[in-house]
């Protein structure tokens, strides 16, 4: 694997500090910044393969930093946060992360995390050069190479994660998957996240790909249990 790089934008310099040495140690080339401007003006002129983006930052919040970012470039962000609140916000908001880790966290599952989502975002940029491959669930058509699904023809706006967790249980019709297991196979690693992440993710999904979300035809909730794709 050639080296990768990885900008970490965290104005906490012993957090920032003690992140790049694990990561230096790891082999990752590593690039800081201590504030949301100078963070923003380094992911746009050094293309890093992930940015590690903390929430509450000097001049520009990572809320703010993760939108912008994402207006030109589909590299893997995961958040850093610090407090409840934040968790609610990244998952509610439509930011364009990839993942979140709340702080305190161990450098192990740090690590763990950010080489997932290089992997994930390296994957998903091969599959884009494959020969066309689509899967058809009467008027829904899942686009497996290009990330993309259509309704009666017409594409969806889907984030990567909704994308994954549709077709993931697609390919399953009728099987039922608990949260924990679609948290594991769906997030593609032991994810420490908590179960709300799938749910949020659902109904999410519900919204985007349901005439009616409150009552849904594709992605069924199994009471007690979990969730299940079925074809309408
Ligand atoms: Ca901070």
């Amino acid at each position: 694997m050639d080296q990768k790089k990885v900008l970490i934008i965290e104005d906490e310099k012993s957090i920032s500090d003690i992140i790049k040495f694990n990561l230096t140690k790891e082999g990752f080339s590593v690039e800081t910044a201590y504030d949301g401007q100078d963070g923003l003006t380094k992911a746009i002129a050094s293309e890093p393969d992930l940015i590690l983006l903390d929430v509450m930052l000097p001049v520009l919040d990572g809320f703010s930093v993760c939108k912008k970012v994402r207006e030109t470039s589909t590299v893997p962000i995961l958040m850093l946060t610090a407090k409840e609140e934040e968790v609610d916000k990244v998952l509610g908001l439509e930011l364009g992360a990839d993942d979140y880790i709340t702080k305190p966290f161990g450098m192990r599952e740090l690590i763990a995390r950010i080489k997932a989502n290089i992997r994930r975002s390296e994957f998903m940029t091969d599959q884009a050069d494959a020969p066309e491959n689509v899967r058809e669930f009467g008027n829904l058509a899942i686009d497996l190479n290009r990330y993309e699904v259509r309704k009666n023809g017409r594409a969806l706006e889907l984030t990567l994660r909704e994308f994954e967790l549709l077709k993931y249980l697609a390919e399953r019709e009728n099987k039922v998957f608990s949260r924990e297991q679609l948290l594991e196979e769906v997030w593609g690693y032991e994810y420490y996240g908590d179960i709300r992440t799938v749910d949020v993710t659902v109904r999410r999904l519900r919204e985007k790909l349901e005439d009616d979300s409150s009552e849904p035809k594709y992605i069924m909730t199994k009471r007690g249990i979990g969730y299940y794709f079925r074809r309408p």
